[in-house]
């Protein structure tokens, strides 16, 4: 596999169609996770910068929403080719400043290729609807209109997935979009910009403001900015809700998780054990859907564990371009560090420390590595069970029946996904009826819906009211007009 050649270049903000150097004393670097290399410099943008890609946006937005809808679609069918075309390196550019595995990379350059095919959609996506002789001699019909300038904001775990949730369908709508990439994995955006461009994009419709909580604060004070998609931690989608929506915009903020995996006693032991694996320990835990704890139902706990732990065993860790690897490096020397403090509270809490992923840590000179981690005998009230780690760190929490761990899974104060291990239709009832996450697996690891369906997580998952793709992207990104006509 050829690596992408990324010099350490001072990147750039794109407004307007043009590459813009930001206003900022402030560089961050950007560093390959697997090394620590530092692969380019990110600026820390400041309220000019963002001023300047509002008011581009802003101006943009009035041609845009005049653009037929068909014709918005076509630049969109044009974009949709050239990531295929472009699919592997993307790839690569995905593994460079996130570390994730090439194959996992792969796969999320796929799901947001299929978000773009979603939106290509928009002149079916945005038809309104309408009623003759809803009243003597009177119709009535809606119109959907776009909302206008509108701002994504996203974190470092899914560079090109995670925006792709957001700008495809917003501009499909006839919206100007600003992205604020996570200052941790800001190239992939400007590579996704760069296609936009040759799609035949107009300048000023889409556009990157690189930063951190200046840039964010900026979009969240500016009056033209009519809506929010956010996605990243919990306190932080917190205050994003809550401070736009106090200025009077659409918010949606998508946040942390806690997602337990069931495993009954008539699971598909290995199944069971080869998904839980990769949803575990996959991009090192650093996934919003990722299993971080085990629900291990009945007697034949012991037995499953033991099968399990002599899987884990064989999972390998390593530089996410090297084939086979599916432990990677976590994305940062801190994260890790705040993964291995909870090692030591699992330890402290009294949890049983079944695999001590530390031991493998030996056997990496660099990158911010840490092996597959397993606590037995875990409480819910640990903080183990409660916290999200976000790190290749597994909590298993006994429980006798499915009631019984329905309840452990309904104590969490997240509710993104939960996944059940069964055979039994009865059991899967149960499941689908009882548990609070949004968005459940029955025997899938990771039960992310495709671009298709909204994402759909529940609780302190998520924030707001209309969710990121499917019809609650379209109508999360558009205004309806009613017309009532007496002729
Ligand atoms: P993060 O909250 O640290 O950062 C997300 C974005 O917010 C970044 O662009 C960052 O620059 C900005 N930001 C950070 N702190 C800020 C502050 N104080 N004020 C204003 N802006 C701020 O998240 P992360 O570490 O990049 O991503 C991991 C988190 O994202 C995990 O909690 C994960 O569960 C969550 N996530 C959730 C979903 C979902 O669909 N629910 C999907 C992906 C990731």
């Amino acid at each position: 596999m050829s690596l992408v050649q990324q010099n350490v270049t001072t990147i750039k903000n794109f407004v307007g169609g043009s590459w813009i150097e930001s206003t900022t004393n402030e560089y961050q670097d950007v560093l390959d996770p697997a090394t620590g290399n530092c692969i380019a410099k990110v600026p820390i943008s400041t309220f000019v910068d963002v001023n300047k890609a509002v008011e581009v946006a802003e101006t943009a937005f009035h041609n845009w929403k005049k653009v037929p809808v068909p014709k918005r679609a076509r630049i969109l069918f044009k974009y949709h080719q050239l990531l295929t075309d472009n699919h592997e390196q993307l790839a690569e550019l995905v593994t460079k400043e996130n570390g994730k595995s090439y194959k996992e990379a792969f796969g999320e350059v796929l799901r947001g290729i299929e978000c773009v095919e979603f939106a290509t959609g928009a002149p079916s996506l945005m038809m309104g609807d309408n009623l003759s002789t809803i009243a003597t001699d009177i119709d009535s019909q809606f119109f959907r209109y776009p909302i206008g300038l509108v701002a994504g904001i996203s974190p470092f775990n899914f560079p090109m997935m995670v925006p792709c949730w957001m700008f495809p369908i917003a501009i499909a709508c006839g919206n100007t979009f600003i992205l604020k990439p996570s200052e941790r994995t800001p190239l992939l955006a400007n590579r996704l910009a760069e296609l936009l461009k040759e799609a035949g994009l107009p300048d000023g419709v889409f556009n990157i403001v690189h930063g951190a909580h200046d840039v964010v604060n900026g979009l969240i004070d500016h009056d033209q900015v009519k809506a929010i998609s956010f996605v990243g931690s919990e306190p932080v989608a917190q205050y994003v809700y809550k401070s736009a929506a106090a200025k009077g915009k659409r918010v949606q903020a998508l946040a942390g998780a806690k997602n337990h995996h069931i495993v009954m006693p008539d699971a598909d032991r290995k199944t069971a054990i080869q998904n839980i694996i990769s949803s575990t320990y996959g991009s090192a835990g650093q996934r919003c859907m990722a299993c971080s704890a085990v629900v291990a139902v009945g007697e034949s706990a012991d037995a499953f564990l033991e099968a399990f732990k002599h899987e884990v065993d064989k999972v390998k860790m390593g530089n996410g371009l090297n084939d086979d690897v599916i432990l990677t490096p976590m994305i940062r020397e801190e994260n890790k560090k705040r993964a291995l403090a909870y090692i030591d509270k699992g330890i402290a809490e009294g949890a049983v420390l079944l695999r001590d992923g530390r031991k493998d840590m030996k056997h990496f000179s660099e990158g911010n590595f840490l092996g597959p981690t397993i606590f037995d005998h875990v409480t819910p009230d640990m903080s183990i069970a409660k916290d999200e780690i976000f790190a290749p760190i597994l909590s298993v929490i006994r429980a006798d029946n499915l009631h019984e761990a329905l309840e452990i899974v309904n104590h969490s104060r997240f509710g993104n996904s939960a996944t059940l291990y069964t055979d039994s239709a009865k059991a899967v009832r149960q499941f689908r009826e009882e548990a609070e996450p949004g968005m459940l697996g029955v025997n899938v690891g990771v039960p992310a819906p495709m671009a298709f369906f909204p994402f759909s997580g529940w609780k302190n998952s998520f924030f707001g009211d209309l969710h990121v793709n499917g019809k609650d992207g379209v109508a999360f990104y558009t205004r309806k007009k009613m017309i009532t006509s007496r002729f």
